[in-house]
């Protein structure tokens, strides 16, 4: 964990403005963070473990985008741990996520919905050529944030595992996660995920 000790910051660095969402993980808020260069808008999230989530995920996330950094991924640009408060900032995704424009066909052209697939595909398939993709587990509108040209951003790593990438057979055998009814139902009940 002291590999991330450079992403650590106080958290009275952070200045929630509002809040704007709650997933298992606990509130997001909107937010200023004082950097040496000035304020920048952020999302964070603070973990509540009353919700589930706890220590495992929160480091999870942290791994996984550090390592792993794409334009169609979220990035984290710190984390604070205070006593038992610890908080996840990320980069701001002011048009918010995906499924608040799925029901008004008016927002999305078909294009835009095309290039928004194409966007998360193409954030979890090879990110930096590593020859890894990401198993998110966890793929729903709510984790497909746009920014503000309406470029996909995914994000919640919480549950996600890596796999080899550009491999004609792999699979995984674990515990179910995710969310129900976003699943497929095979994974839902065998625990099983292959390729194809
Ligand atoms: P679950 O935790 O059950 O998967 P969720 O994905 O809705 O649910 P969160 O990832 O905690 O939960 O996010 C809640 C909401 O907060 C999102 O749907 C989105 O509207 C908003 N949000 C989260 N991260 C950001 C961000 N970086 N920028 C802008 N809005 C965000």
């Amino acid at each position: 964990m002291s590999d991330f000790d450079h992403l650590k910051i106080p958290m009275k660095d952070l200045d929630p403005a509002k809040v704007i969402g709650c997933g298992r993980f606990g509130r997001v808020y909107k937010g200023e963070l004082s950097l040496p260069e000035g304020q920048v808008t952020v999302a964070f999230k603070q973990l509540d473990r009353r919700l589930g989530q706890g220590n495992i995920e929160f480091w999870k996330e942290i791994m996984m985008l550090s390592k792993y950094k794409h334009e169609n991924l979220i990035s984290l640009m710190h984390f604070c741990i205070d006593g038992d408060k610890m908080i996840l900032v990320y980069e701001y995704a002011s048009h918010g996520s995906l499924d608040r424009y799925l029901s008004d066909a008016s927002t999305l052209t078909w294009i835009q919905r095309l290039r928004i697939c194409i966007g998360a595909a193409r954030g979890l398939h090879d990110p930096m050529g590593t020859q890894q993709r990401v198993l998110h587990r966890d793929i729903k509108s709510a984790n497909i944030l746009l920014d503000e040209k309406w470029m996909v951003k995914v994000s919640d790593f919480g549950l996600s595992k890596i796999g080899p990438a550009n491999q004609a057979y792999t699979y995984l055998v674990s515990n179910v996660v995710g969310t129900p009814g976003y699943c497929d139902p095979l994974y839902w009940e065998l625990g099983f995920l292959s390729r194809v």
